[in-house]
């Protein structure tokens, strides 16, 4: 895998959790940006609701109903994203492409660097790059493409309680007929 596409799939990957970790609380926050490598230690107020905001324009790119809105929810939010520049910054990383600001704000960079990853994943796999959970009671957001991960739950565990529930609604269910006699 190239760097580039390997750095999109991680960012798609910390793009979804940093999302779920917004509607638990600004700690939750912290420590999602720490598990994916940021190195941030406290976020103040402001930071915070900034990188909810973000959360939630990137929250509306999942929860799109096919791949075209997605698109054009993505497109809007690459709209209000700066003119893409490369940087080393200053000799520190290999080159690469940046379209935040020199002096972004987490929100910021976050909104700016998910879209990125998101806009080349999907120009790779012509998949929507994020779904969000079928579960009972479950609203998480996934990368569609982690592994282990199937296409409509977030996780295994959401996964086995929907066909846990499936299969007690086929058993317990009495047939009932239609209106052109089939059991339905
Ligand atoms: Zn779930």
């Amino acid at each position: 895998m190239s760097r580039f596409k390997a750095g999109a799939v991680h960012a798609v990957q910390r793009c979804a959790d940093v999302i779920n970790a917004a509607s638990r609380g600004d700690g939750a926050l912290t420590e999602a940006l720490h598990a994916s490598g940021e190195d941030v230690t406290d976020l103040t107020t402001e930071q915070a609701r900034h990188l909810r905001d973000s959360a939630t324009a990137l929250r509306a790119i999942a929860a799109a109903g096919s791949l075209t809105e997605a698109c054009e929810l993505l497109n809007t939010v690459l709209a209000g994203c700066r003119a893409p520049r490369l940087t080393a910054h200053e000799g520190t990383t290999p080159w690469h492409l940046h379209i935040d600001s020199d002096d972004a704000e987490w929100g910021e960079w976050f909104l700016a660097s998910s879209a990125m990853a998101l806009a080349i994943t999907i120009t790779e796999t012509q998949q929507p790059p994020l779904g969000i959970c079928q579960g009972t009671d479950c609203d998480n957001v996934f990368a569609t493409h982690s592994p282990g991960r199937t296409r409509r739950y977030c996780s295994p565990t959401c996964s086995t309680r929907a066909r846990v529930a499936a299969h007690r609604s086929r058993v317990t269910r009495a047939p009932s007929i239609n209106a052109s006699g089939q059991y339905i």
